[in-house]
């Protein structure tokens, strides 16, 4: 037997419960050496407590460094502030790394595999913002101030190069907008440049305007390997990506900083869907499955892919995929598809 893992579990809210359930089955199913401290965050906090994030859930990740997050629900406009910002901000997880891989034949896109790296905690992300009167209008005009730090761009640029080597990864797109927002993201162009040097001969680098890239990402996505970019950009960038490889239930997620790693899906709580058995609990599963890698467990991680392997490959689908099955019939296939 494995020593066990203490790893801090948030379900979540909307289709978080759900697709956790699911999760936590498969693991257990693969005997991951994980042992589950479960805590509360997002609206399921609100309804507990009336904190969004509890500090029995920031001491629970601060102790294990490890956690599986389902989606949580932030408020629109008004309200409290992102428990996701709040917590990469909290943990210093400072790389938000977003792959996307074909998994499903058949959609719109075969054989694609790339690689997104988000800076995680600067740019428009900083939420500073005001209102200032205008046109006899107190809050006439809104002002955010967005920040790139040089250390920050050359530390979340280094960890894209690094996994580019570790994982025989051919070229390195840095995505920015220059042309215009000359200071802000020049300066994460220019710290991506300096980098990119120490990896010449080993890494390719290639850059691209931002509004080109999305352009180029659906005309031919092919040219991409490994893509980094600043905060908003990469929020924005993974979501097209996850469209390209059969949409945000297929798409994981993992935060990381030098202390601690919260892993999720790249989707949100999606309330239109949630209580209903519908969702698609892959993406989160993914996510596991970079936690387990994060661990050193790539052969259970390859047990949990064959099993997603399997059960698209015997053509189960769940709605989001154009099929009719259930979390559950997917998890279930799943389940008899692990290695
Ligand atoms: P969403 O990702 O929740 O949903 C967008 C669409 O994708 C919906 O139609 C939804 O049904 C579908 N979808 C998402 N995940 C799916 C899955 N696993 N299976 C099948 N279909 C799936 O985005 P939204 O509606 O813009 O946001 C809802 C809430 O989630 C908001 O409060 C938002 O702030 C939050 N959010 C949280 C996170 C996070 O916790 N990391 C990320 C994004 C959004």
């Amino acid at each position: 037997m494995s020593q066990k893992i203490p790893a801090t579990l948030i379900p979540g809210d909307g289709i978080g419960p759900e697709i956790s359930e699911a999760v936590v089955r498969i693991l257990k199913e693969v005997e991951a050496p994980f042992e589950w401290d479960h805590q509360l965050a997002g609206m399921a906090a609100v309804d507990a407590s009336g904190d969004p994030l509890p500090k029995a859930t920031i001491e629970s990740i601060r102790k294990t460094g490890l956690a599986l997050k389902g989606p949580l629900t932030t408020p629109v406009g008004g309200g409290f502030k992102s428990i996701n910002v709040t917590l990469r901000k909290e943990f210093e997880l400072f790389a938000n790394l977003r792959p996307a891989r074909t998994l499903v034949p058949g959609g719109r896109y075969e054989d694609i595999d790339l690689v997104l790296f988000r800076e995680n905690l600067e740019g428009y992300y900083a939420a500073l913002e005001h209102y200032i009167p205008a046109d006899g209008d107190p809050k006439g005009i809104a002002i955010s101030t967005g920040y790139n730090s040089r250390k920050e761009a050359r530390r979340i640029v280094t960890y894209a190069f690094e996994y580019a080597v570790k994982n025989n990864r051919k070229k390195v797109t840095i995505v920015h907008k220059a042309n215009i927002l000359k200071l802000l993201t020049g300066l994460f162009l220019e710290e991506g440049r300096e980098v990119a040097k120490q990896y010449e001969g080993r890494i390719a680098m290639d850059e691209r305007i931002v509004d080109a890239c999305a352009m180029q990402l659906v005309m031919n996505p092919y040219q991409f390997d490994v893509i980094v970019t600043t905060n908003l950009f990469g929020d924005i960038l993974s979501d097209q990506i996850a469209g390209l490889i059969g949409g945000l239930g297929m798409a994981p997620g993992a935060n990381i900083g030098e202390k601690a790693a919260i892993f999720e899906a790249v989707h949100g709580s999606a309330p239109d869907i949630a209580g209903k058995g519908v969702a698609n609990p892959v993406a989160l599963l993914m996510a596991a499955g970079l936690m387990l890698q994060h661990i050193g467990r790539k052969d259970l991680a390859d047990r949990v892919q064959a099993g997603i392997d399997g059960a698209f490959g015997a053509g189960v689908r769940t709605r989001d995929l154009g099929g009719q099955a259930g979390t559950k019939d997917l998890t279930d296939a799943i389940v008899q598809h692990l290695r």
